[in-house]
């Protein structure tokens, strides 16, 4: 079992060239024991690089990663026994049963005797292979079955740490479902980093995020924080039955701090449609509700509308997401 006081993996001053690209530019981070962290980044960040060296595949030209303690650069042995990685695109073979291959994976793991059949249960269950795939080849699963028994394969070992490498590319949005229900129920009993470039899967399963662009980390915290960081506005709509002639001016004289409000349409059924910008920090929904109501303007309902994590990677990266697809 690891330290709880030692950070599941620190990385310090990490630098990687491929010849003379610089892939990643002295990058740190570090990830506490329990904590489930998304790695986000455009394709080409430099995440795939990240997870390779974090479990010893690669070598940094220069800076350390430490896993649970264990220097990856000089015991890359002792850092892997504490890892589940799933590699982006992870190579599986085809001719193998789902509980032939997790047998074979947990035997190369370490585990022995009964052990093996136990632990192969559980992924099995935890993973939901047993009811349908346990004795199917893996040649003949879904996409989405495939990326169970990766995960399954990465958390067979019960690892401190489990590095995942784009887990959901290429699923359809029930399988994503699926496998984000699954990496959301290791939650606690071990610490996860889970890349990925589909922010919106990363928003619901992780408590915090990095983001890593051109090699470098542009920004890190939790969602609320970055929100505040990058997006420091709040936007709330609020739909009427009566149109407002002069909104900005009739909701400032009321107390209620805008930086911008503009009517964004006309319902199908009459309703009027605003948007409201804000500065304040002030959570401002009752006030709205209250003010717009005493104008007998016939509210329907103030919503408050949160970015979300694309829209702060998109400032955080300032880059036009269509391109980096
Ligand atoms: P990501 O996982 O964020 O998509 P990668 O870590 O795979 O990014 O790649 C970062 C950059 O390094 C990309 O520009 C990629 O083309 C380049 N790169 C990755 N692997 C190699 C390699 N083996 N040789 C040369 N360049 C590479």
């Amino acid at each position: 079992m690891a330290d709880p006081t030692i950070p599941s993996i620190s990385v310090q001053n990490l630098t990687k060239t491929y010849g003379a690209f610089r892939a990643l530019d002295n990058i740190s981070f570090t990830v506490e024991k329990g904590e489930i962290v998304g790695f986000l980044g455009p394709n080409g960040a430099g995440k795939s690089t990240t997870m390779r060296i974090l479990s010893g595949l690669m070598m940094a030209d220069s800076g350390s990663a430490s896993i649970c303690g264990v220097p990856v650069a000089s015991d890359a042995i002792g850092a892997q026994k504490h890892i589940g990685y799933m590699p982006e695109n992870n190579p599986l073979p085809l001719d193998m049963r789902v509980d032939e291959y997790l047998a074979f994976r947990a035997e190369l793991k370490g585990l022995r005797g009964s052990n093996i059949k136990r632990r192969v249960a559980e992924v099995m269950d935890l993973c939901d292979l047993a009811r349908k795939a346990k004795r199917k080849m893996i040649g003949n699963l879904s996409k989405g079955f495939r990326q169970r028994v990766g995960i399954a394969d990465a958390i067979l070992a019960e690892p401190d740490v489990v590095i995942m490498d784009e887990p959901t590319i290429g699923l359809d949005p029930h399988q994503i479902v699926a496998i984000r229900n699954l990496i959301t129920s290791l939650k606690g009993k071990m610490t996860v980093i889970i890349s990925s470039h589909i922010l919106a899967e990363i928003e619901m399963c992780t408590d915090r995020v990095i983001i890593i662009n051109h090699g470098q980390i542009v920004a890190s915290g939790e969602i609320p924080y970055l929100r505040r960081r990058f997006l420091p506005r709040t936007v709330y709509s609020f739909s009427v039955q009566v149109e407002i002639a002069d909104p900005k001016e009739y909701l400032e004289n009321r107390g209620i701090p805008c930086e911008s409000v503009s009517m964004l349409r006309r319902e199908k059924d009459g309703y009027f449609l605003y948007e409201l910008s804000t500065l304040s920090e002030e959570s401002l929904g009752e006030k709205i509700i209250n003010v717009v109501r005493e104008g007998n303007f016939g509210l329907r309902e103030v919503r408050r509308e949160d970015p979300s994590l694309e829209d702060i990677f998109l400032a955080a990266t300032k880059r036009v997401w269509d391109e980096t697809i």
